[in-house]
């Protein structure tokens, strides 16, 4: 009898045992875990390292400029993220209809990016030769080497040297602070590089591909929120209030038949607690300060190698009479052949409404990257006189600027290199070595901040279908 009811409560119990998971690090790809498995009746404990939860999205609003210190907007182009602003009571604000200017520099002024048939032919950006190629990619059946590709590799091949010079170069410097030599097309724009396979070109397959049904695809956007991007992480936050634990650094993993002790540092004092399942979404760089069973863990090393190279974001406020350039659009990005000091400018204020005092602008500007790692190590003034040059030389503003403030982000955004399948196994070995800890977080499906939303969220739905197939 005992058996008989012991049996029939194993199921429930299992459902039971899964409902005890620890989420490590607090940026947006922990905080949407907790959100989903909160939402699915799972209560999660997320420990958070720093002060405050968010990881690099972070707002701030000081003399009345409404400033990011990492992510300035946000493309949203799946329902599913939507439904998640809508529950949390997100009002969420588009861009400017501006923002369909945008700017790349050429021979040092800006041009203006093509966005329709007629002006993609009376563009200055591409050469008559370039813009036959891009027509008639479509028709071009040239085959990968057989290697992995990176970008530059693949941009080449299929749409000529001046669209990776003056397009896809710019672009990767104002998304992921990188290079397009070393970046991965299959690892870092893998829809690029799955629609060339399919269907044999990237144009023809876009088009092909737009008639296929996505029941969650929406029409992009790219939007914020009144108050900045941190509103988003603020709101999981209060969400989630009481399951966050700030100022809690994990330094070991460990693991017994069924479960997981988690040992933490909060304000000095080692504590330890129990878990079923792990989310694990630290930067790469950070899991060598986590030991696994109380022993440095060859893995983790292994996967800190991943590169991350710094970024520097500089806030700059101006009078508006003092700024010559309209500013009506999203800002300017810079190929490396221009020789210039910044990565991109974006015209923050013409974005979003209310992001600077009145007669006033918002500029933001990025510096460094993989293109100009060193020019991060330089002084607070000399970074800010080098952006100043630029600015001059783009937009023609030659006074000093009345409000300035700059982050530096020693290691800002993973890169996705050729080879980054390597990484990808070691993950996928230390998930099957360690059952019941997963990784989430940017180095996984992708570095935006909707790419990283939907990998939680899949991640949860994964466990949750898991522990159901587990109960029946
Ligand atoms: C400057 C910059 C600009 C960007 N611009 C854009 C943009 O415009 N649009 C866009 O979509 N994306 C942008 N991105 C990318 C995007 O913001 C990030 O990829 C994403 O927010 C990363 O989220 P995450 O949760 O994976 O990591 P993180 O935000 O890095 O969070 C990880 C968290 O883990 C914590 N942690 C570390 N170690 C421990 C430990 N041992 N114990 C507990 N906690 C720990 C950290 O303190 C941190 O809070 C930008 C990124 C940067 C840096």
């Amino acid at each position: 009898m005992t058996m008989i009811i012991g049996w029939m409560l194993w199921p429930k119990l299992l459902i039971l045992m899964a409902k005890n998971v620890a989420i490590i690090g607090g940026g947006i790809a922990g905080l949407t875990a907790a959100y989903y498995l909160k939402k699915s009746g799972i209560t999660p404990t997320v420990f958070e390292a720093s002060s405050q939860l968010g990881g690099v999205i972070q707002s701030d609003t000081i003399d009345g400029f409404t400033i990011e210190n990492g992510p300035n907007t946000l493309l949203l182009s799946d329902q599913r993220t939507v439904e998640m602003f809508d529950d949390l009571g997100l009002q969420f604000e588009d861009a400017s209809p501006n923002s369909k200017n945008r700017y790349v520099v050429k021979d040092k002024q800006l041009v203006a990016v093509p966005m329709s048939i007629k002006s993609f032919i009376t563009t200055s950006l591409f050469s008559w030769t370039s813009k036959f190629k891009i027509i008639t990619e479509a028709f071009r059946q040239n085959k990968p080497l057989g290697d992995e590709e990176s970008v530059s590799q693949f941009i080449i091949r299929r749409f000529g040297k001046e669209v990776l010079v003056y397009a896809v170069n710019p672009f990767i410097a104002g998304t992921y602070a990188g290079d397009p030599d070393s970046l991965s097309i299959e690892h870092s724009f893998p829809l690029l590089e799955n629609t060339e396979r399919v269907y044999g070109s990237v144009i023809g397959g876009f088009f092909k591909n737009r008639k296929k049904q996505n029941p969650h695809k929406i029409k992009r956007r790219t939007i914020s929120f009144p108050k900045g991007v941190a509103e988003l992480t603020h709101a999981l936050s209060n969400y989630l209030s009481d399951s966050t634990h700030l100022n809690t650094t994990i330094s070991d993993i460990s693991k017994t038949d069924n479960s997981f002790t988690l040992t933490n540092t909060q304000n000095g004092k080692m504590e330890s607690s129990s878990f079923d399942e792990i989310i694990c979404t630290v930067p790469t760089y950070s899991l060598k300060n986590i030991t696994i069973n109380g022993e440095d863990y060859p893995d983790f090393d292994e996967l800190g190698e991943i590169n991350y190279p710094p970024v520097i974001s500089i806030s700059l406020g101006y009078k508006k009479e003092h700024i010559p350039h309209s500013l009506e659009g999203f800002g300017a990005l810079v190929p490396k052949c221009e020789n210039m000091n910044i990565l991109g400018v974006l015209f923050s204020s013409s974005l979003f409404n209310n992001r600077a005092p009145k007669d006033h602008s918002l500029l933001t500007v990025f510096i460094g990257g993989s293109r100009q790692p060193e020019l991060t190590v330089l002084s607070e003034i000399e970074r800010v006189q080098l952006a100043k040059e630029d600015l001059e030389t783009l937009l023609g503003i030659s006074t000093e600027p009345a409000f300035m403030h700059q982050t530096l982000w020693k290691k800002a955004i993973p890169q996705y290199h050729v080879g980054y399948g390597h990484y990808k196994s070691i993950m996928n070995m230390i998930e099957a070595k360690l059952r019941g800890f997963h990784f989430a977080g940017n180095y996984v499906n992708g570095i935006s901040i909707q790419d990283t939303i939907l990998s939680s969220m899949n991640l949860v739905n994964e466990l949750n279908r898991h522990s159901s197939t587990c109960s029946e």
